[in-house]
């Protein structure tokens, strides 16, 4: 048994003893419970290597090879799975998302998107939809609707608390922008938060008031949470039904583990671990708590569901709410102000401050910056952060990295630093970037994938769920051919190959977050974490590749999602 054992020891005093080879090779003492055979392999190890069929046992991969090989590795007990040709990838690493949030949104929320996600075209069709979840909901009882986008409403702007107040004035009601920077209340719902004209901006956000009247609009800039928070917690019931929601919609896109950037692991989460809903791996990501009774870094938990070691930040808002923090005015006036370029959640002194502390207690950091100034404090902050207590291979992130500069990635390679791309962006968004928000210069550098790989940066993509549907393989199409709803390419060259977008949602996500060792790739000794794909990304055509059908997903060893409309299995 060549296979190295690892043990971690985490919190509380209990100990998970965890086998994950780092280098191991292939052991004959066993015959495979499994070997996945007639398939097309795309391994993403370092030399690129393809195979064409994987042994696998107690939720390990052992061996990787040819058919002919793998099958002789075979005994009475294994299962033989003929893969008939199709393409076996490392299962996607979704390197950021809101995991429950898409199945909290669809089940208890009312659906504001716009087409292809939603119905909503209108001002009008929001009060209408809200209006038909009042008429079945107990006066009094909280409304909530998700995914509004005011560039995609005729109206070109935000609904107002007039507008939510012709839905209902005896149900409080609360919406949150496609973004989630931005909400808007009715007047009850207002009312119930004590937000009057007079109420002063929180740190870090707006509430908007209308220029002549000095009256509430209803619309909250990253202060959503001052009524957002009067919103009675979901039972625990409800908690459970949003991540079986979550963990079946995930699943069958291919997702094997999931990142929850920000907030840690619930209590909600953690007993659907024990209950078994959990069939997929999740890494959390702890919000940012007391500095000054910062715990050090420790991991929590085991290779099924894990947190305490990295912790994520917010420090600026959503380009296309106008809350991103940007060094040169938006393309177009916002507010009347020609000069408008955003804001930060904080000062640049007061990141760095917090980012010294993250670092001296040992915590990987990952920091939301969407604007060109945002991401300059944040190169800052960790420039200074490591001054102050130089750390090797920290792997710190920077979320989103949307407006990120070419001078940016210069500091970022010379730093170490690793972007998680949003790069759905230049389809869901795009043509508003190019328009609306940045112009067309700027707007055809968002998420600058080729630029940083040409730097030798590694980084990842993701879809931040539920902001949009988590669906890796449209993060790849959107990597590999930046077509904007209107069917236009933005930024033609800062596409990069089918490949690359690849290595972004498997190994390349998989080290972001220190598992490299563990999963990302198809080799011997890693977890048997695998998505089959019917075709092959590689070589379809690459406008293909978002149609990709996935046919089954696998996790350890076992399918946690198989298309029953046949062909596999
Ligand atoms: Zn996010």
């Amino acid at each position: 048994m060549n296979i190295k054992t690892l043990v971690l020891v985490v919190a509380a005093g209990s100990s998970v003893a965890f086998t994950a080879a780092c280098t191991g090779t292939q052991t004959q003492a066993a015959a495979p419970d499994a070997v996945y055979v007639n398939a097309t392999v795309i391994t993403m190890d370092p030399a690129g290597s393809t195979a064409e069929a994987v042994a696998v046992r107690d939720g390990l991969i052992t061996t990787v090879g040819s058919s002919a090989d793998i099958r002789k590795l075979a005994a009475a007990t294994t299962r033989v799975v003929d893969l008939r040709g199709q393409t076996l990838l490392p299962g996607f690493i979704d390197a950021h998302s809101h995991f429950p949030g898409s199945g909290t949104a669809a089940l208890y929320s009312v659906n504001l998107s716009s087409p292809p996600l939603g119905p909503i075209e209108s001002v009008d069709d929001v009060v209408a939809a809200l209006k038909a979840k009042a008429a079945e909901t107990p006066k009094g009882g909280w409304i909530r609707g998700n995914g509004y986008d005011q560039t995609l409403l005729k109206e070109g702007r935000h609904p107002t608390r007039q507008d939510l107040d012709r839905a209902s004035t005896e149900h409080p009601i609360f919406i949150t922008h496609a973004s989630g920077h931005l909400s808007v209340a009715n007047g009850m719902a207002l009312k119930l938060a004590n937000l009057t004209k007079a109420s002063p901006n929180p740190k870090g956000g707006v509430i908007q008031k209308d220029p002549k009247t000095g009256e509430l609009t209803g619309l909250l800039e990253e202060s959503g949470n001052l009524v957002g928070r009067l919103i009675p917690r979901l039972t625990d019931e409800q908690q459970q039904e949003a991540i079986k929601w979550a963990v079946t919609d995930y699943a069958s896109h291919g997702v094997t583990t999931a990142t929850l950037a920000g907030g840690g692991l619930s209590p909600a989460m953690r007993t659907a671990g024990k209950a078994g809903v959990l069939t997929l791996r999740v890494v959390a990501m702890g919000g940012l708590g007391d500095l000054s009774a910062l715990p050090p870094a420790r991991l929590d938990g085991d290779e099924m569901l894990k947190t305490g070691l990295t912790v994520k930040m917010v420090h600026d808002g959503s380009i296309q709410g106008f809350t991103g923090y940007l060094s040169k005015p938006y393309h177009t006036v916002y507010n009347n102000d020609p000069a408008y370029r955003g804001y930060p959640r904080e000062s640049r002194e007061e990141l760095v401050d917090r980012v010294k502390a993250l670092n001296r207690a040992g915590y990987q950091i990952a920091i939301h910056a969407n604007g060109d100034e945002a991401i300059e404090d944040v190169i800052v902050a960790y420039r200074e952060a490591l001054k102050d207590t130089p750390r090797q291979d920290h792997r710190w992130r920077i979320e989103h990295a949307q407006m990120t500069r070419e001078d940016q990635l210069d500091a970022i390679k010379e730093l170490g630093i690793s972007p998680s791309f949003f790069v759905s962006h230049t389809y869901y968004w795009g043509d508003q970037h190019r328009d609306i928000f940045q112009g067309p210069e700027r707007g055809a550098h968002i998420s600058a994938l080729a630029s940083a790989r040409k730097r030798g940066i590694r980084f990842s993509i993701h879809l931040d769920s539920n902001v949009t549907p988590m669906r890796p393989l449209q993060a790849v199409w959107s990597a590999v051919n930046r077509i904007t709803r209107s069917g236009k390419v933005l930024g033609p060259d800062q596409r990069i190959s089918a490949i690359d977008a690849l290595r972004a949602v498997t190994i390349d996500a998989a080290w972001q977050e220190h598992d490299d060792r563990l999963k990302g790739s198809i080799e011997a000794g890693k977890f048997a974490d695998f998505v089959v794909l019917a075709e092959n990304p590689l070589t379809v055509d690459p406008v293909h590749i978002k149609d990709i059908k996935i046919t089954q997903t696998i996790v350890g060893g076992k399918a946690i999602y198989a298309d029953d409309s046949g062909g596999t299995n």
